[in-house]
């Protein structure tokens, strides 16, 4: 459980249960979803959100909540014009988030706290973002030491960057809004959405679902792949006046809450065997070693989709869809990323130009750069490949209490989990989404999928989009 879930309950609202008209229909009621919606309410228009589960139940919930325009290494990977539009996006974003809390009223933690980015090992890649942001007028200043318990070889400040208590917020921003929960769209058509429910006509429709449910048009299945990363609450810690992360090896993240620091990291691509073990551990270990004696009060993990140019897809679903909008591929900067796709579709359904929308438009010709949607294309099939040709050995006794992996029965591939009482947990370890081949996550005792990072529990149960139908399960315990 995250630290903001145990702190803010949001309690879930109706189902739909007849057919409705509206001017826009919102599909998802995370960060991104919930401003969509918020913005276009402000506007004057009459909008509904459709959610399959609960408010913020999705990967919202997971995150660090650092509110920032420095994000990692971008401004020196963009054009001058694309840097220049990515930050005054995402510096409004900032803004914004300000402005909304004070339109609400609302308590949620939300303070100024500056960003670095540091690396322990070398100084060129920090050096080059110096210039790429300054050269765009951004406020920034290069640093030799910090106040993080370890040497560092450089760092990178960016000020009037800030952090909040992210399901606070939303909570007000939920309330103001109609909400339809535990109402999965199934489909669109160009007069609305279906639910399992009823019909939402729409004038338009948004998309926030964090890994878009529509295979075609857009083809995101073949632009997007998941990352995880790994987060620690930590108590009996010094406090922290800044946020911090990591562009080298480490990738270390933390940030201040009230008397914690939230540290986190061992990020991988959903579905990596291999990287997904220990990660809890590996973290924990760290923090004993930077701050001794601290202790570990909440742990979580979440997952978010990366874009081949670390940029995210706000827009047109795709060319041919005029009333048909996304807001995805955040890339782990999802707050003024949603807040970005916020601004950038309400404008837009109002029929207004917005200057920056170029540099996020999932059809903007970067997007679809050959080198990288090749890379991404190749793993995925990698992957579907792999299921015809990976044939492993064990037998099911041989898994260890504890422990998943996939084995092999009488030509069957099955996916085991055995828990420390010694039952077994069967799932077809076929993903639902596109037939990729399920990977054991030992940290998180989920099945993940390498190709678009769906991810299911132990009975079977949709964890993480994009997948929509749970696996087949059994187990020895029924
Ligand atoms: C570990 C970690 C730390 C992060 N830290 C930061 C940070 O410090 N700062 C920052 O800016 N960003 C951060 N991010 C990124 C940020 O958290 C995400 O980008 C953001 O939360 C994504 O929000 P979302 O609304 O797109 O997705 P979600 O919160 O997943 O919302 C999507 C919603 O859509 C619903 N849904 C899905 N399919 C359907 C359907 N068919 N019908 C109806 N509803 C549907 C889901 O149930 C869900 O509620 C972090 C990410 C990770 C993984």
């Amino acid at each position: 459980m995250s630290l903001w879930s145990r702190e803010t309950y949001i309690p879930k609202t109706n189902r739909l249960d007849s057919d409705l008209s509206v001017d826009v229909a919102v599909i998802g009621a995370g960060i991104a979803g919930l401003l969509t919606a918020y913005e276009l309410a402000q506007k004057g228009f009459d909008v509904v959100v459709i959610e399959k589960e609960g408010i913020c139940a999705g990967e919202t919930v997971g995150t660090t909540a650092k509110i920032t325009y420095q994000h990692g290494l971008i401004y020196q990977k963009l054009s001058e014009a694309d840097a220049e539009n990515y930050y005054h996006a995402n510096k409004m974003a900032v803004e914004r988030f300000f402005e909304i809390a004070e339109e609400l009223g609302v308590e949620c933690g939300l303070r100024r706290v500056p960003s670095y980015i540091y690396s322990r090992e070398e100084d060129e890649k920090i050096k080059a973002e110096a210039l790429a942001a300054k050269k765009i007028g951004i406020d920034c200043e290069i640093c030799k030491h910090t106040e993080l318990p370890f040497e560092v070889k450089i760092a990178l400040k960016f000020n009037d960057t800030a952090c909040f208590q992210p399901l606070e917020f939303l909570k007000a921003v939920a309330e103001r809004l109609t909400i339809f929960t535990d109402t999965e769209a199934v489909s669109v058509d160009e007069k609305g959405v279906i639910t399992e429910f009823g019909r939402v006509n729409a004038k338009h429709i948004v998309v926030a679902t964090h890994y878009p449910f529509i295979n075609a048009p857009g083809y995101y299945f073949l632009r997007l792949y998941q990352s995880r990363s790994y987060l620690l609450a930590l108590e009996n810690v010094p406090g922290l006046n800044g946020m911090y992360l990591d562009v080298g090896k480490g990738g270390h993240t933390f940030r201040p809450y009230k008397d914690m620091i939230i540290f986190g990291g061992q990020s991988h691509t959903t579905g990596d065997r291999e990287s997904a073990e220990g990660c809890y551990e590996k973290l924990a270990q760290f923090a004993q070693e930077i701050f001794p004696g601290c202790r570990v009060v909440e742990r979580w993990s979440a997952q978010d989709c990366m874009t081949p140019d670390g940029v995210p897809f706000i827009g047109r679903y795709s060319k041919d869809t005029p009333n048909l909008w996304v807001a995805t591929g955040f890339n782990k900067w999802g707050m003024t990323g949603s807040m970005v796709a916020a601004m950038i579709l309400s404008d837009k359904i109002s029929g207004k130009n917005v200057p920056f929308a170029e540099t996020f438009s999932p059809t903007r010709p970067k997007a679809a750069k050959a080198a990288s949607v090749t890379a991404l294309s190749l793993k995925a099939a990698a992957h579907l490949l792999k299921q015809g040709l990976y044939i492993p050995s064990s037998e099911i006794n041989d898994v260890e209490k504890g422990e998943g992996r996939i084995v092999n029965i009488e030509g069957e591939k099955l996916g085991v989990y055995r828990d420390e009482a010694g039952n077994f947990y069967f799932v077809s370890p076929k993903c639902t989404h596109l037939g990729c081949q399920l990977e054991w996550n030992q940290s998180d005792k989920s099945w993940d999928c390498p190709c678009h990072g769906s991810r299911f529990d132990i009975y079977g149960k949709v964890l993480s989009n994009p997948a929509k139908a749970d696996l087949t399960a059994g187990s020895n315990t029924e």
